[in-house]
């Protein structure tokens, strides 16, 4: 008779974690939806590299990819404290938020620097799940993390603009209606500080596609849908600007923080789906006559990597607080998304190391889920990048590139 392989699930239960409990309520809503797709579902889609098409309609239809829409607009009118938490929630279900977390971060962006004209013409057509506004515009190939020097241009030509540039590592195109571009209105030369002379535009995608705009997916590590972006005299027009001209830079700071603070979410979501999954297996997996969970050098990298999760949180929650409260959460959201991104990689690394072989076993989901959270040590900021933001903005350190 075959032996049974060592599974997990049934000595499984979920960590109990220093949350606020006044969201105890959301947390259901979403567990219970987040349950109807199983991890094979998730498994399947990670191993072909599909977009989990099913599982974003139950969001949209539920409302949760509308969370923070004012009521007015259909929305729920919630905050960024409670969109981070239908983020967390995917990927401590063991889904993979990046798929739709671009709807909750340029939403920061309109809602606080789109006029009342662009509210009122998507703001109802999103909340009601007809279009999607999941894609952001900003990195290029040649510029990179610098990106006040990207080199895409927006001229403007009468009532329209013509954009002319390149994109690389655009997210979900294929399953957006709507993107946020950054582009460069005014010449680097011409302004004083290279902040200024940059804008936004919201661009419909179907006005584009094939007509001024080249799609090239980038396969990669995660099944993220990720696309490179060639802009050939893409025409748009002028109403498609977000706030003023040359401002754009600050604007999508907002989306930028939002986005940072979301990820930190998932990254803590992550976390304490290794710590839930490798607790388990520790409890179930007997080698030399007792549990492994029983040997120290198996507890404590746990016991580790959960503490720096939970201290990880109390910055996430205090980047969104602050977010909500419209004061500044620059520092906090950089923080909270490196302090979250360290603890889910280190949970990533014990949860690996305590399933043994069976981690590198797809049925677990350990590897996928390692190669997902590995990502958020580069993207949307890499952890350089936001020790060079600590030090010059907040240790008062000089610049140091
Ligand atoms: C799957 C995926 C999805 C993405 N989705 C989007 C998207 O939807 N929209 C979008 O606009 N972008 C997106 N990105 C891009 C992402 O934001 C960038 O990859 C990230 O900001 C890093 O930029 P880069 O890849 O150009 O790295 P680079 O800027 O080339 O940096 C490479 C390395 O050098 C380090 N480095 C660079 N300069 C310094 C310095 N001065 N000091 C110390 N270290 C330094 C960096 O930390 C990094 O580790 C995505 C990327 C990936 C991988």
């Amino acid at each position: 008779m075959q032996e049974k392989r060592p599974l997990s699930r049934q000595k499984e239960k979920p960590v109990k974690t220093s949350a606020p409990e006044d969201h105890d309520d959301l947390r259901d809503a979403l567990r219970a939806l987040c349950a109807e797709f199983p991890p094979e579902y998730h498994r399947q889609h990670g191993a072909d590299q599909t977009y989990p098409e099913d599982f974003i309609n139950a969001l949209t239809r539920a409302g949760w990819l509308a969370a923070m829409i004012p009521e007015r607009f259909g929305g729920s009118g919630l905050g960024l404290t409670e969109a981070s938490i239908v983020m967390e929630e995917i990927n401590r279900a063991g889904g993979n938020a990046g798929h739709c977390h671009g709807q909750m971060y340029n939403m920061g962006t309109l809602l606080r620097h789109g006029s009342d004209e662009q509210k009122r013409k998507y703001l109802p057509r999103i909340a009601s799940g007809e279009l999607r506004l999941q894609s952001m515009a900003v990195t290029e190939p040649t510029t990179g993390t610098d990106t006040t020097r990207l080199k895409t241009t927006a001229v403007r030509k009468g009532d329209r603009y013509a954009i002319n540039g390149q994109k690389v590592w655009i997210s979900r195109i294929q399953h957006s209606d709507l993107m946020i571009l950054l582009a460069r209105t005014t010449p680097l030369a011409e302004v004083k500080r290279k902040s200024d002379g940059l804008s936004i535009f919201l661009v419909e995608l179907d006005q584009v596609i094939g007509k001024g705009m080249e799609v090239k997916p980038i396969p990669n590590m995660v099944g993220h849908e990720t696309n490179e972006l060639f802009f050939d005299d893409m025409d748009i027009p002028a109403e498609a600007l977000i706030g003023e001209e040359g401002k754009g830079f600050r604007y999508i700071l907002d989306g930028l923080n939002a986005e940072r603070t979301l990820i930190a979410a998932e990254c803590i979501g992550d976390g304490y789906w290794f710590i839930d999954k490798a607790t388990g297996y520790a409890r179930d997996r007997e080698v030399f006559g007792r549990p492994i969970g029983q040997n120290q050098g198996i507890q404590f990298p746990l016991a580790r990597a959960f503490a720096h999760l939970e201290a990880a949180n109390l910055m996430r929650f205090e980047a969104c607080r602050r977010f909500d409260a419209h004061q500044p959460a620059g520092a906090q959201a950089n923080m909270a998304k490196m302090l979250a991104a360290d603890a889910s990689w280190e949970a990533a690394n014990a949860a690996m190391q305590t399933f043994g072989g069976f981690g590198f076993a797809q049925e677990y989901d350990v590897e996928r889920k390692f190669r997902e959270t590995r990502l958020y040590q580069v993207a949307p900021i890499s952890t350089n990048l936001i020790l060079s933001y600590v030090a010059e903005h907040i240790l008062g350190l000089p610049r140091s590139f």
